[in-house]
């Protein structure tokens, strides 16, 4: 406890010197004073479902849901919900574990850790990847906490990529350690590359990382252009007065090579103090993008595409933006989550999980399990759609973020 309030003041005073010399205007410094009451498993977010309940009409982004979605959705193997989508997916969150601790996802003591018999062993993460691939997912992400620091990692990558059906393996990772990591792991099957990156400026990514390692990541977007990743994307969190200043820098990155930005809408986390004024609407982020770069062109997104897309005349890489909190994406959503602990969860704002964890290890069989994974697919609401609005009205966070 004292190591922590340390910690939080250590934070404190470089917080005041960054921004008292001039190097930092950002903040109303409400990071660093967070109730840090963290509920965090995984790679996700639970928000106070009453709320959203209440203010909700589910049904109605899934009447947009598109004829191309629901032709393709007949087969009672595949993973579909009542409103037509087919999960196609999987998003695993291989450690809560992280290297860094960004302001907006951790805080600085870390977050409390879930015991490691109570974590999925790599056999039970390759004995649920293989359901969720023969039940019709041809995709999965290997996420965290940070993917890369499982000693495992090759290993895991290598029999998931041997998985039949299984199109594409990614990973989103802070890149702190991927440059020496990531030959092998495209040896091993690694077939696409998401970094994280949300400054160029080494002092600001010290600031908001609470470590060093800003010239690492420079480095794993370099070797994985190099290796041939093509696209490399580079996820970019936009904040009010902290890398709003630098949205064009990002845009630059995408002139000479191969890269595709991600600018990202800032996410309300428990703990993180999210607020409406730090939150940098997708419209106002094109906006700079339009009035800096002409002819920029949206491309066409399939229905299940969570990003908007463009490119620039001239610029090899593109640029994208995730809108989740101001245009929400859920009417063609096809993605799932497994997390550490062998929890599944069907939508990152949902609060529901499910054990997979438990009735494996008490004996299910691969149909009892099955079934277990498609009710809950089953059950899946049809959006998300009025966190923004309820967020806005807040005075507190409104999410518990898990990994
Ligand atoms: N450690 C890895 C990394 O940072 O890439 C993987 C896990 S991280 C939770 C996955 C992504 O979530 C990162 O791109 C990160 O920037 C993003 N993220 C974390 N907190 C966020 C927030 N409050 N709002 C929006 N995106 C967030
Ligand atoms: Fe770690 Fe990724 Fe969260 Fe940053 S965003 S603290 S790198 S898990």
């Amino acid at each position: 406890m004292a190591l922590a309030t340390n910690m939080r003041r250590n934070a404190c005073l470089v917080t005041n010197w960054l921004v008292a010399s001039g190097k930092l205007n950002f903040l109303s410094v409400g990071f660093e004073h967070a109730s840090y009451s963290i509920i965090r498993k995984t790679n996700g977010l639970r928000i106070f479902g009453d709320q959203l309940e209440a203010s909700r009409t589910y049904a109605t982004s899934c009447a947009k849901l598109s004829d191309e979605i629901q032709k393709e959705n007949s087969d009672s193997n595949m993973l579909v919900d009542s409103f037509g989508r087919m999960h196609t997916y999987l998003r695993i969150s291989l450690t809560e574990r992280c290297n860094l601790r960004c302001q907006y996802c951790m805080p600085a003591e870390g977050v409390d850790l879930t015991s490691t018999p109570k974590l999925l062993t790599r056999n039970e993460i390759m004995r649920l990847a293989n359901l969720f691939v023969s039940s019709g997912v041809n995709k999965i992400r290997l996420t965290g906490g940070e993917p890369t620091i499982r000693k495992d990692i090759e290993d895991i990558c290598l029999e998931l990529s041997n998985l039949k059906g299984l199109k594409t393996l990614a990973m989103t990772t802070n890149g702190i350690v991927l440059a020496r990591k990531l030959p092998k792991l495209k040896e091993c099957g690694l077939s696409a590359i998401n970094i994280s990156l949300d400054t160029l400026v080494p002092a600001k990514f010290e600031f908001m990382t609470r470590r060093k390692g800003h010239e690492k990541v420079m480095e794993s977007i370099n070797a994985a252009v190099d290796l041939g990743y093509n696209p490399v994307k580079v996820n970019c969190v936009i904040m009010r007065g902290f890398n709003d200043d630098e949205i064009c820098n990002f845009v630059e990155l995408t002139r000479e090579k191969p890269i595709n930005i991600r600018f990202i809408e800032f996410m309300p986390f428990d703990g993180n103090v999210w607020n409406v004024k730090k939150l940098v609407p997708y419209s106002e982020i094109l906006q700079t993008v339009t009035k800096n770069f002409v002819n920029l062109t949206r491309l066409g997104d399939h229905p299940t595409e969570t990003a908007k897309n463009f490119r620039i005349d001239g610029h090899q890489g593109t640029v994208s933006f995730i809108t989740s909190m101001t245009e929400h994406f859920c009417a063609g959503c096809n993605r799932l989550r497994l997390l550490a602990d062998g929890n599944f969860k069907v939508c990152l704002f949902g609060p529901s999980e499910v054990s997979l964890r438990d009735p494996l290890r008490q004996g299910a069989d691969d149909n009892e399990l099955r079934e277990i994974i498609h009710a809950a697919v089953r059950r899946k609401k049809a959006s998300h759609a009025g966190m923004f609005d309820i967020a806005k009205t807040a005075n507190r966070p409104m999410i518990h973020i898990g990994g």
